[in-house]
């Protein structure tokens, strides 16, 4: 070791067992949190009784597959809908949340986003004039937004005005995605849902999850969501799902989206699971604990960087919605010496160098550090970036709080040492 780097390795350890005393307090209400979630799942899992049966893998039209209906009950349980769909056909959160949105509007219909712009690969399901063949704007169906107030409420005013509109489908989405936002928490969906239900009793309210469950002890279907869309390769996965996504919600919109997903007559009586049960069922059962890890994996992220200088969000203390921490950086240097150390410090691909490059959607190149199993899945510690000022590094996941503890210290020395 040189000097520098000696140097930062000493400041950095200091700082790791000052940080990991002070947020002592937040890891217990994490503890108590996963400990309400995974009884909600136990539960569910002993009601229905599950056995090895259930994870028998189906084959063709996967007719009478004993172990998807169980496991469909399961998530209906624990996220308090009437059904749920949980499929491997599902292909990720994208196509979970755009099988919703057009199983739901028909032409004439309006959607309205009141939490401002939807997450990027949503914007080319709703479509633009560019690029519209076969989008919601192609079957005629209008859609507008409104953004959140700088302190994460919505516009009232403007909702209310576009309420009027036709409105058929209101959609809140609780993660942030690459936007300059804090994510809801329940508690912030619940007051919009009061605040949509005391205008309009019939607007189907619908919630993209992703990156939200066991956060939490409530779920946004706990407070009044009607339906509700994620993907498996997220939290309820629990690391262990290969594919999938899953819808849950009321049993008529649940129909609607399974006749969607597959076809008008066949609903979700088919479907094989093929070899996809038994992780689903082991990952969901785990996924409390697992969600617990990339918990107070961000939360010791966010301390670490904020005693060592930088501007994160949110804040070690503040409460969460998901699991994504950001961490600001001064360069661009900086930023990809930190995801550079992510990869490092990953399980799979640690050899390969990261850079960044243009993703279709995004206007800058990003940079992604994912040493993953299972392909892009962030319930796998991750770090991504769009080359642009402010800089700002998504970090999310973590299999194990141990895993992000260490490679996260490896990242900051990296850090430090370019500016040392
Ligand atoms: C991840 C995510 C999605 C869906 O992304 P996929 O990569 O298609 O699974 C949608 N909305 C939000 C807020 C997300 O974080």
């Amino acid at each position: 070791m040189t000097v520098n780097e000696r140097q930062a390795a000493n400041v950095i350890r200091l700082a790791a067992s000052r940080v990991e005393e002070i947020v002592r307090g937040r890891f217990q209400e994490i503890d108590v949190t996963a400990e309400i979630n995974q009884s909600r799942v136990l539960e569910s899992f002993r009601k229905h009784r599950v056995s090895e049966a259930h994870f028998y893998p189906s084959t063709g039209y996967g007719y009478d597959d004993e172990g998807r209906e169980v496991l469909e009950k399961i998530y209906a349980d624990v996220f308090a809908t009437e059904d749920a769909i949980v499929r491997p056909q599902i292909v990720s959160g994208t196509h979970a949340i755009a099988t919703v949105l057009f199983a739901l509007l028909s032409p004439g219909d309006g959607l309205l986003y009141i939490t401002g712009k939807p997450y990027d690969t949503l914007l080319k399901v709703i479509g633009s004039n560019d690029q519209k063949s076969g989008t919601l704007l192609d079957l005629g169906i209008n859609f507008q937004t409104t953004p959140l107030h700088d302190d994460g409420t919505i516009n009232k005013k403007e909702v209310t005005r576009l309420l009027k509109e036709n409105v058929k489908v209101v959609a809140i989405q609780r993660s942030r995605g690459y936007a300059e936002r804090p994510a809801l928490t329940v508690e912030d969906i619940a007051e919009m849902i009061s605040f949509i239900r005391r205008q309009n009793k019939d607007v189907i309210i619908f919630v993209d999850n992703c990156y939200g469950e066991f956060v939490e002890t409530k779920e946004p279907t706990h407070v009044g969501a009607n339906i509700m869309a994620g993907s498996l390769i997220k939290n309820p996965g629990g690391g262990l799902a290969k594919t999938g996504g899953y819808i849950v919600g009321r049993g008529d919109l649940i129909a609607r989206c399974a006749d969607r997903l597959t076809a008008p007559g066949i609903g979700k009586e088919t479907g094989a699971m093929l070899y996809s049960l038994l992780d689903m069922y082991q990952g969901f059962f785990l996924a409390p604990h697992v969600v617990s890890q990339a918990l107070k994996g961000a939360v010791f992220t966010a301390a670490l960087l904020e005693e060592l200088g930088f501007h994160t969000a949110p804040r070690w203390r503040e409460r969460r919605g998901d699991i994504v921490q950001t961490v600001r950086f001064q360069s661009k240097e900086e930023l990809l010496a930190f995801c550079r150390q992510i990869q490092a410090y990953s399980p799979v691909n640690s050899f390969v160098q990261p850079m960044p490059a243009a993703l279709p959607g995004y206007a800058d190149p990003v940079i992604m550090a994912a040493g993953t199993f299972v392909q892009g899945a962030s319930s796998e510690f991750s770090a991504d970036a769009p080359i642009r000022p402010p800089y700002t590094a998504y970090v999310q996941g973590g299999l194990t709080y141990e895993h992000v503890k260490i490679a996260i210290q490896h990242a900051v020395r990296a850090v430090l040492q370019n500016s040392l």
